[in-house]
């Protein structure tokens, strides 16, 4: 069965072509990105809805299949930002209609999830979800995906970027921020924040930017921040696995293609004799054949709803797990 996705929760406008085996036919993003400010919803939306339609049809050429051959559309439903998620339902819709193709919105974390577990064969991990919007710590548990651990203020993605835009590297700032980081020769002193299986960012970065006006250097403060806020997540994830008594960690989203966090969590398991899972770095962000993954996971498994909308705040643990058995 061909399924055409659509992906437009935040930054990336994506559609893609999968199988039910999980043979990914085509794969095309468009990214907003930015040379020195954040992201702005309404400019985010806007390039969303001016590059939407090529985006797809680039990936049904790319696919070399027919309209015809498409038997499910499914697409982003949340969460995310609102207006980006308009414009992704917008065009499944038209698209659903035009060409009278059934239609499924699904949950994007789950597709993070299941991504990854598609791609490495892990199987019932503790996931460190680590991306732009979210930091979470998550298991499959008592029939459910749940939530172990969360950030309280601000996520790791963001806080990367909040403090890339202090130093005017623009969006996405993490990967300039992990290469300044490998040039840091000292370690300064931030703020650790773990509140129970919680952790808190938003302090840290206002501390290390505060640092950067006083004149520390760059690359000192990237490295730090990344060893600090990374420590952060190693802890809780630890404590995760021993509660969960799982041995598997696998991770995912945009900041899992940092390769001092997957050093880092690799060494904690070594230690605790589990096995880690990076997703790999070109499925680690945002796109489209993950949504088209998890379609195929949950179409013929639960009843789809007639008038589909956005779900900006759907939190992981409100969604039904029917394809887990
Ligand atoms: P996502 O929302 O899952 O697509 O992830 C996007 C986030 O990942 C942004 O906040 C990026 O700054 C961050 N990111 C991407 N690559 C890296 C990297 N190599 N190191 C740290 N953060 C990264
Ligand atoms: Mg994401």
């Amino acid at each position: 069965m061909l399924t055409l996705a659509i992906e437009s929760t935040a930054h990336t406008f994506g559609a893609s072509v999968i199988n039910s085996k999980g043979k990914i036919l085509s794969d095309i993003r468009d990214m907003y990105q930015t040379e020195k400010e954040g992201l702005e919803p309404r400019k985010v939306a806007d390039h969303h809805e001016n590059i939407g339609d090529t985006v797809i049809l680039e990936a049904i050429k790319k696919a070399k299949i027919k309209i015809g051959d498409i038997k499910l559309i499914s697409f982003s439903q949340g969460p995310g930002l609102p207006l980006s998620l308009v414009e992704g339902m917008k065009l499944s819709k038209e698209f659903s209609k035009k060409f009278s193709i059934p239609l499924i919105g699904v949950n994007h974390i789950c597709a993070h999830l299941e991504i990854g577990k598609l791609m490495t064969k892990a199987k019932n991990p503790v996931f460190v979800f680590v991306s732009g919007a979210n930091s979470q710590i998550i298991a499959h548990e008592g029939g459910k995906y749940r939530i172990f651990g969360e950030c309280l203020s601000i996520a790791l993605g963001n806080a990367l970027d909040k403090f890339g835009r202090a130093l005017g590297l623009g969006f996405p700032a993490g990967p300039k921020i992990e290469s300044l980081a490998k040039l840091g020769k000292k370690y300064v002193e931030l703020p650790y924040t773990v509140k129970g299986m919680d952790v808190e960012f938003s302090g840290i970065v206002t501390h290390a930017i505060n640092l950067f006006k006083k004149g520390e250097s760059k690359e000192d403060l990237c490295y730090s921040l990344q060893e600090t806020m990374f420590a952060m997540l190693v802890e809780v994830t630890e404590r995760a696995l021993a509660h969960c008594d799982k041995n598997e960690v696998l991770l995912i989203g945009g900041v899992a293609a940092n390769q001092r966090l997957c050093e880092m969590l690799k060494i904690m398991c070594k230690e605790r004799k589990a096995k880690f899972y990076p997703v790999p770095v070109k499925y680690s962000g945002d796109h489209a054949a993950m949504i088209g993954w998890q379609g195929i996971l949950e179409y013929k498994k639960r009843r789809i709803e007639k008038n589909i909308d956005i779900k900006p705040g759907w939190r992981i643990d409100q969604v039904k797990t029917v394809w887990i058995k």
